[in-house]
């Protein structure tokens, strides 16, 4: 059996990431973690309940009863809500911009952490991708991770994105969300968006994804093979 290996992938939205995790997971062969689609299920069913984002009780007592459920092969996006495939809502605008909101719970926090510790414990190799999943969720991950990229290069990236995908083209207002969300994940109380002291920090400003994915995968045997 392939020894245990925890991997760590942290950073903000717009810098490849869920992209750079899931093609870090295949070329090791690991598991794969989307803790942003479990933020993102809860979020789906506040709004589809109409739960007050502004009553952070009404949030706590409801995130107690979402029956979430995420796949873990990193070939295939698959997030469920009571058994309901919802991978597609849950990157629609509507979630997008709540979720911050109910992340920011502490009840929210607790329960979606203990699960995700839950999820990646036993053996063979996993990725898990995130926001602070080397700071808080997974101190003790065996590599850490954490990329970033400029504000106005992750904006130029998801605008693109959302172009291709046939929405308006409109820079300045990614941006402008861009900046909102990185606000909000790095001022909250709790588990603010940051680096773990003992993470490598990779700028992807300048980099196209496979050439990520390779200095990552490098990075991660590397170490893999001189923890052995
Ligand atoms: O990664 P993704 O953009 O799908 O994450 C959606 C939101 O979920 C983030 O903006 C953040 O508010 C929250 N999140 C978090 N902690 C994580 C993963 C995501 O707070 N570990």
């Amino acid at each position: 059996m392939t020894r245990s290996l925890v991997i760590a992938i942290d950073g903000p939205a717009g810098t490849g990431k869920s992209t750079v995790a899931r093609g870090l997971a295949t070329a090791l062969g690991a598991r794969y973690l989307d803790t942003g689609a479990m933020y993102r299920i809860v979020t789906l069913s506040m709004l589809r309940r109409g739960v007050d984002l502004g009553d952070t009780s009404a949030i706590a007592a409801s995130a107690e009863q979402v029956e979430l459920a995420v796949g873990h092969d990193p070939a295939e996006d698959r997030s469920y809500l009571a058994g309901e495939d919802v991978s597609a809502e849950i990157r629609g605008d509507a979630v997008t911009k709540a979720v911050s909101a109910v992340s920011a719970v502490p009840a929210v926090r607790t329960r979606l952490v203990a699960l995700q510790r839950a999820l990646t414990d036993g053996p063979g190799r996993v990725v898990v991708e995130g926001r602070d999943i080397g700071t808080v969720v997974l101190p003790d991950a065996d590599v850490k991770i954490f990329l970033t990229a400029s504000a106005e290069e992750r904006a130029r990236r998801r605008n693109e994105q959302n172009v291709a995908a046939g929405l308006p083209d409109d820079y300045a207002g990614v941006l402008a969300d861009v900046e909102r969300r990185d606000h909000l994940d790095s001022t909250r109380a709790v588990s603010p968006l940051r680096a773990a002291d003992d993470a490598v920090v990779v700028d992807t400003s300048d980099m196209t994804q496979a050439e990520v994915i390779a200095a990552l995968t490098e990075l991660v045997e590397e170490k893999a093979g001189a923890a052995r």
